[in-house]
């Protein structure tokens, strides 16, 4: 086998989504000491953004210091190399979310089994749908009384729209949690409820749960209780499939609680088997397959320095095929020319490393001083579109003015930044000039205001704007686009990339409009 196959074949990449608190950091931490990238328990810190802490922008500088150290985690378990790229929890960082999606290539879901399928889990899962991006959920805190585990399955294809197949089922659960079975491997996994967190799980060989002898290790009725349980599971869900899997037609589940490390490694052995490889990627121009001899990859991923003295930023480029190497010249394709990068970072939990080579599947980071964009690709030469890297309709929206005139070079230096970073979108209405910012959370416009006063030394200020929403336009008929121009003038204007956009005032404003304009199509993603 060729060497990059060889490298491939090692390779996972997925991401952790969930709903805040459900457990995500908690599970990363304890997926890194299984890979020994890290020795100790709390070494991964939580990102997430508490809004009532003593300051908020204090807290958006502490969550940038702790996601660019989180960003990309990697460790090295029975033989594979793991890359788990981090997903922020807060719903006004959903974007980012997405956008870190089109980089992985499976996803785990924690489900808290007290709560239940969360609104946020809901909106990250239905993006993983869209892709057929392949999906295991972790049910965790069984330490705690939670819902019924055939409801909680219920609800999980319910709201998440998942066929599922429990490959792990729960014995009691709270106080009389004793732990769970393992329907892939046949095992009787027993929790002990003031074991250490480290400590090893008591593992039992259990093929046959009729047998008398479980009884013994769980008790009569909790006992009775799993044998009639698991006969359900095998009759009401399908046998599990591991190419359904990997179609993101199936989703494999597994019970357990993260925080005592318990039903994790039954989880990540089976996670290592079944995940699937680095997958191809889609280009506007032809499918990208990771085994090409050549080098391509995208950045879907920008981080400003923390230090304001140095302007550089990380992109963080995944690879799709080929080797990428250190000091060899590169296309950045939007712009057309050469580069090469001379201290690529990879990251191994918060440790960060220059990387000589990197293989599909692997995201490294680049010093970059402003040339890149999210979505960029890099390839050796051919000029080829990584798709799939949407920008989201924004449904927030704030006129911005420049509060100091000596500083607008600053303010408009600043704006370009933060929005490559894909903090936000910034659209100029055609008719009037005036600058308009749209996010998806409201936080954002706090993040940029901040920012630009600490990064650029600009200041801006808001005034609100009547917008419900802003989409692309695009038709193929000159006549009709230019009627629709002239007639909507007052609600036209361009994004940063010199894309058509119309500012509609209200839901009802939108459908007059496509109703009027049945010739021009409406994008709700930039992505068309
Ligand atoms: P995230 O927001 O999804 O990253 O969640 P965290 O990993 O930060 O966990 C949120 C809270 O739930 C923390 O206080 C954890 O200690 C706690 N937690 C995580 N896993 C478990 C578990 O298995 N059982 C219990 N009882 N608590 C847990």
């Amino acid at each position: 086998m060729s060497k990059i196959l060889k490298e491939i074949n090692k390779r996972r990449t997925f991401g952790i989504v969930s709903h805040p608190d459900a457990g995500k950091t908690t599970l990363t931490e304890k997926l890194l000491l299984f890979g020994g990238a890290i020795q100790v328990a709390g070494a991964v810190k939580s990102n997430k953004i508490k809004r009532h802490a003593t300051s908020d922008f204090m807290e958006i500088e502490r969550q940038r210091g702790i996601s660019v150290a989180t960003s990309v985690m990697a460790f090295k378990y029975r033989g594979l190399k793991i890359n788990i790229l981090d997903t922020p929890g807060h719903k006004d960082f959903a974007e980012d979310t997405f956008r870190t999606l089109t980089a992985v290539d499976s996803v785990i879901v924690v489900i808290d089994v007290a709560k239940g399928v969360e609104e946020q889990t809901e909106r990250l899962v239905e993006v993983c749908r869209m892709r057929k991006t392949p999906i295991i959920v972790f049910v965790n805190k069984l330490d705690r009384e939670g819902k019924d585990g055939f409801d909680l399955m219920d609800e999980v294809e319910e709201k998440l729209q998942l066929n599922v197949r429990p490959l792990s089922w729960p014995i009691g659960m709270g106080q009389r949690f004793k732990g769970v079975y393992n329907l892939y491997e046949r095992k009787l996994v027993l929790f002990r409820p003031h074991g250490k967190q480290e400590e090893e799980e008591e593992v039992i060989e259990f093929t046959d749960l009729s047998d008398p002898e479980l009884d013994r290790y769980v008790g009569e009725s909790a006992a009775e209780e799993l044998r009639e349980e698991v006969r359900i599971v095998e009759e009401v869900y399908p046998a599990f499939d591991r190419e359904a899997y990997v179609n993101a037609e199936l989703s494999p589940v597994f019970f357990g609680s993260a925080v005592n490390n318990f039903g994790v490694k039954e989880m990540l052995d089976c996670f290592v088997e079944i995940a699937p490889t680095p997958l191809p990627r889609p280009t506007e121009e032809r499918m990208v397959r990771p085994e090409e001899d050549q080098f391509a990859g995208f950045v879907f991923k920008i981080h400003a320095n923390m230090d304001p003295k140095h302007r550089d930023r990380i992109a963080f480029l995944r690879v799709c095929s080929g080797i990428f190497q250190r000091n060899t010249n590169y296309l950045h394709v939007r712009q057309g020319r050469k580069m090469k990068f001379s201290n690529p970072t990879s990251f191994m939990a918060s440790k960060k490393t220059v990387v000589d080579e990197a293989y599909p599947g692997d995201v490294v980071g680049l010093y970059d001083s402003g040339n890149f964009k999210i979505g960029d690709s890099v390839t050796e030469g051919e000029e080829l579109h990584f798709k799939g890297i949407p920008s989201f309709s924004p449904e927030q929206f704030r006129y911005v003015n420049n509060a100091d005139p000596l500083k607008s070079k600053q303010l408009n230096k600043g704006l370009d930044q933060l929005m490559d970073e894909g903090v936000a979108q910034l659209f100029t209405r055609d008719s009037d000039g005036r600058k308009i910012i749209g996010t998806v959370g409201a936080l954002q416009f706090d993040v940029i205001q901040y920012r630009l006063e600490n990064e650029y030394g600009a200041s801006c200020s808001y005034e609100p704007v009547n917008l419900h929403k802003a989409c692309w336009v695009s038709c193929d008929d000159d006549a009709a686009l230019k009627e629709f121009l002239q007639r909507r003038k007052r609600d036209i204007a361009h994004d940063t990339h010199g894309q058509l956009v119309f500012l509609a005032e209200s839901a009802w404003a939108l459908k007059m409009a496509q109703d009027n304009h049945p010739k021009i199509q409406f994008h709700f993603t930039s992505e068309f």
